[in-house]
């Protein structure tokens, strides 16, 4: 692990209680680092990993870094101050948006592991910057291998397809989404459990929802 030094944080307000992840979507990991560790940038994350797998520590997990913005999962907002927040390194939707490359993500699921286990973070509340900025965010986006991470332990994942016997906006909620704007909350539920119905909302995406929720809520039992 490679230390840098960003400014950009302060203390927190709550305990840890989530999980970040993010893609830097600029055009290199010197680009995204650079402005990550920039006074005037006023962003930052605990962690970058490269395409490489070579993962940089920014901020001390004990400071509140400023990743996520505005945003909100289970009804809770200043997610900076309750989470941990991981950039991996991608150009993103704007500039080549590509799949994550194998080291990269091993060293994603190797740091994640640790911090899991170290902060307590239990598995709903391991999200994407999508899930909990719908309206203004698309990373780590529909490439992002969720099911892979979920395999190792990090993070829930399905691939059943349930009935729904609840509205749409009733599973988002129960999920953990914002669903202020429904559809954006829908989209953002697609790029992380659906990705292959992302081009469009099918009557089995509902279904993958309600598989989801069920997953969701049995997990919050
Ligand atoms: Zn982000």
């Amino acid at each position: 692990m490679i230390r840098l030094s960003s400014p950009n944080f302060d203390e927190r307000k709550a305990p840890v209680e989530m999980l970040v992840l993010h893609y830097t979507g600029m055009r290199s990991a010197q680009e995204a680092l650079d402005r990550l560790c920039d006074p005037a940038a006023k962003v930052s994350a605990h962690y970058v990993i490269d395409e490489d797998g070579e993962i940089y520590s920014l901020v001390d997990e004990g400071k509140r870094a400023w990743h996520a913005g505005v945003s909100s999962w289970k009804g809770k907002t200043d997610i900076n101050s309750r989470s941990v927040g991981i950039e991996i390194v991608n150009l993103g939707h704007e500039f080549g948006y590509r799949p994550f490359p194998d080291k990269q993500i091993q060293s994603v699921i190797d740091i994640s592991k640790e911090i899991i286990k170290r902060c307590v973070i239990l598995q709903e509340n391991i999200v994407g910057h999508s899930d909990i900025a719908p309206t203004r965010k698309s990373d780590p986006g529909e490439l992002f291998p969720w099911k892979k991470l979920a395999e190792n332990g990090i993070g829930l994942w399905t691939d059943d397809f349930t009935t729904p016997e609840k509205s749409t906006k009733e599973m988002l909620t129960a999920v953990g989404y914002d669903v202020t704007d429904e559809p954006a909350a829908f989209t953002a539920f697609l790029r992380r459990f659906h990705p292959e119905a992302l081009s469009g909302r099918t009557s089995d995406s509902e279904k993958r929802l309600a598989a989801v929720c069920a997953l969701y809520e049995k997990e919050m039992k």
